[in-house]
């Protein structure tokens, strides 16, 4: 008998129907012998509209207290009707919120952070024989009040959960079948994955795949949780994602993704000595901008650009920063572009290959792309192209790396 924690996203609990079939799924699970808690997100478009709600009360000021309350009411119906749908299939369950379930989180509304969960009153249910269905998404912080975790913060009630309770895994459905080498949106030949380290995943969902919130991939992969990504729709096998020693085959590369939501700044002619690169990202950090990529020019005649990208949302706030602060570094003019692409390669393999940097600069060469920027990690090269071609770019990578017939970097290391 195993402890499984299942998560369901929002398209799964989507409607009446929807939900009766997650009842049917989870009370199979029980019929099999498990130990099963249920972490669900708020019906499909719901905190979407509750959003929209907020705004339209609070405008953009609106108080972030209130916004979590208001946001928590969509995972709290969806657990009540979700324990309701099972009870009528004659299995015992009992919702519960983040306050019930004792999910404690710090006090940042909107992106809290889980800091303790007290799994004593999950853990008597189960042991009465109980399914337990838990509110994704909301915490309560010291003094009580209602926390949220961030947009999909679903995903990481259900693997804190999981690391609580010590369970033997983490099910997450939702509605496609796995982790793809890419976006079959955009690829038709892109292909699931059976497994994928932990460290991929990372990757991939730090560079735009959403199929998972980042930080429940963080804390799986530090708790050794297996999570199994799979579909709510039907009873296939998803993707498994896990430690790097249990993922057999290490591909060169596993997914080709992009991201469009950034924009590039370059300051030019910016004096090049020691204090520069903090003064400029000193306060862009004070004004919570994440800065992704940056490049800093080899030197002439003593001065350098400096080009960065930057979220797309916060490209004004950071253009207008970087505008005050560049002539204060002898900066010859700023520029900025919001029309770029970042399209990235991530597998293992390229721990133990040379030549797949290489070969991804020739592959864009031969569609006549330019690489406006590069970024790499020990299991990632990133570029930056003009977003026009950002399509086509994906689709070449793919051919040329995950593709059958699609030749691998001969050398080895
Ligand atoms: N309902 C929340 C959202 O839409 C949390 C989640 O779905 O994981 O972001
Ligand atoms: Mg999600």
């Amino acid at each position: 008998m195993s402890l499984i924690v299942q998560k369901f996203g929002g398209s799964s609990v989507a409607d009446a129907e929807r939900i009766r079939r997650v009842a049917r799924r989870v009370v199979a699970s029980r019929q099999a012998g498990h130990r099963v808690a249920v972490v669900v997100s708020a019906m499909e478009g719901e905190t979407n509209a509750l959003l929209t709600l907020a705004d339209d009360f609070g405008g953009p000021d609106c108080s972030a207290r209130e916004s979590d309350v208001l946001l928590a009411t969509g995972e709290q119906k969806a657990i009540a009707l979700l324990a309701l749908a099972i009870q009528q299939l004659g299995q015992d369950a009992q919702s519960f919120t983040a306050t019930q379930m004792g999910l404690r989180t710090d006090s940042q509304h909107g992106r809290a952070r889980i800091e303790h969960i007290d799994a004593t009153r999950i853990s008597a249910a189960l042991d009465a024989g109980c399914v337990a269905v838990l509110a994704g998404f909301q915490g309560t912080d010291a003094e009580g009040q209602l926390t949220t975790l961030g947009r999909g913060g679903s995903d990481t009630t259900a693997v804190a959960v999981a690391c609580a309770l010590k369970a033997d895994l983490c099910e997450i459905y939702t509605d496609v079948d796995g982790i793809f080498t890419a976006d079959p949106k955009l690829v038709p030949a892109a292909r699931k994955l059976e497994r994928i380290a932990y460290s991929e995943m990372i990757e991939l969902a730090s560079l735009g795949s959403k199929v998972l919130q980042i930080r429940s991939v963080k804390i799986a992969m530090n708790y050794r949780i297996p999570l199994h990504v799979r579909s709510s729709f039907h009873e296939g096998a998803g993707t498994w994602v896990m430690r790097e020693e249990d993922v057999m085959e290490r591909l060169i590369v596993s997914g080709v993704t992009y991201n469009r939501g950034e924009a590039k700044i370059r300051v030019s002619g910016v004096k090049d000595t020691p204090g520069v690169a903090a003064r400029l990202f000193g306060p862009l950090a004070s004004a919570g901008i994440v800065v992704d990529m940056i490049v800093q020019n080899v030197s002439h005649d003593t001065t350098t650009d400096m080009t960065f990208t930057v979220p797309r949302a916060d490209f004004a706030r950071a253009m207008a920063i970087a505008e005050k602060i560049g002539p204060k570094l002898g900066s010859t003019g700023v520029e900025g572009d919001d029309g770029i692409a970042k399209v990235s390669v991530v597998g293992l393999g390229m721990k133990d290959h040379a030549g797949v940097a290489a070969k991804m600069f020739d592959v864009l060469a031969r569609e006549n792309i330019n690489i406006e920027m590069i970024g790499t990690s020990e299991i990632k090269i990133s570029v930056v192209i003009e977003e026009k071609y950002m399509e086509l770019a994906v689709r070449a990578l793919h051919a040329a790396f995950v593709e059958d017939g699609a030749e691998t970097p001969a050398a080895e290391k």
